[in-house]
C-alpha cells in the first residue's frame, strides 16, 4: 500500500515537473494546456492537470485522477473541457501513456500558413516522417467524437498538429512528450524564419535526416533535457543573491 502511494506521487511530481518546464520554455498559454499521465497499474486511468491554473500550478493536491470515458474520478479541482484529446489518445495507443497538448505560439502561427514540416535543422529532423495535421475542425476538442477523430488523425505518430489551435503529443514517457512538444516547437520556429527570409532553400541531405532526427530523440537525452530544465526552473524560483540583487544609488 504504501509502495502504491510513492509510486502515486512520483507520478504527479514527474507531471508537475512536466508543466513547469512547458512554463520555463514558452509553451504556457495562462491556464490553457494541458498534461496527462496513465497510471500503470491501472491502464484505463490517467492523471490530469486540472483545468482553471497554469501548467506551472500543478500539485500533488490538485491533480485530478480521470477514466478512459472523460470522467472525473477524484481530485477537488475541475476537469478541462478538452479531456478527449487525452483519454481518446490513451484509448487508441497501448504503446503511450503520456499525451500533452499545448497552444505554443511558432506552432500555431506555422499551421496558418499551410505548408508541410521540413527538415531546416536539428529540429525538423525528428519530424522527417512528417506530421499528421488535424483541421476537420480548427474548434476546441471538447466532445469524444472529435477526440476520436484527433486520435485517428494522429495514427502512429509522436506528434500532430492542431490546424490554427496548437499541438498534441504523445509517448510512453512523459519526459519523451514532452521532449517532442518542445522539438516541434522549435522546428516550426526554425522553418518560419527560413520562410519569412525568402523561403528554405536548402535542406538537411535526404541521407542525413533520419541519422540527424536519430540523435536527437534519444531517451537518454529526454531525460537529461528534462531534469536540466527541472534545475533552471528550481533556479529561477531562488532569491537573488549577491550580484543579483537590485541596486540603489541613493
Ligand atoms: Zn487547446
Amino acid at each position: 500500500m504504501e509502495e502504491m502511494s510513492q509510486m502515486y506521487e512520483d507520478l504527479k511530481d514527474r507531471l508537475t515537473n512536466a508543466g513547469r518546464v512547458l512554463v520555463l520554455e514558452g509553451q504556457g498559454d495562462y491556464v490553457a494546456g494541458h498534461v496527462s499521465l496513465r497510471l500503470p497499474d491501472r491502464p484505463d486511468t490517467f492523471l490530469m492537470k486540472p483545468a482553471g491554473m497554469g501548467l506551472d500550478e500543478m500539485t500533488q493536491e490538485n491533480i485530478i485522477t480521470v477514466g478512459l470515458d472523460g470522467a472525473k474520478l477524484d481530485g477537488p479541482s475541475p476537469r478541462h473541457n478538452e479531456v478527449w484529446i487525452h483519454s481518446e489518445v490513451l484509448r487508441a495507443r497501448p504503446d503511450i501513456n503520456a499525451v500533452l497538448h499545448t497552444h505554443p505560439i511558432h506552432a500555431v502561427a506555422f499551421s496558418s500558413l499551410g505548408k508541410p514540416l521540413l527538415p531546416v535543422g536539428n529540429d525538423g529532423s525528428i519530424f522527417f516522417d512528417g506530421v499528421p495535421v488535424f483541421d476537420e475542425t480548427t474548434d476546441l476538442i471538447t466532445t469524444r467524437e472529435r477526440g476520436e477523430a484527433v486520435a485517428r488523425c494522429l495514427g502512429q505518430s509522436r506528434a500532430l498538429i492542431l490546424r490554427n489551435h496548437g499541438v498534441v503529443t504523445c509517448a510512453p514517457s512523459i519526459e519523451e512528450a514532452v521532449w517532442i512538444a518542445l522539438k516541434l516547437e522549435r522546428a516550426c520556429r526554425v522553418q518560419m524564419l527560413a520562410e519569412a527570409a525568402g523561403g528554405p532553400k536548402l535542406l538537411v541531405r535526404e541521407e542525413d535526416v533520419k541519422k540527424k532526427g536519430s540523435w536527437s530523440n534519444r531517451s537518454d537525452l529526454h531525460t537529461n533535457v528534462f531534469n536540466y530544465l527541472m534545475r533552471r526552473w528550481t533556479c529561477a524560483q531562488c532569491e537573488p543573491r549577491g550580484k543579483g540583487k537590485v541596486r540603489i544609488d541613493s
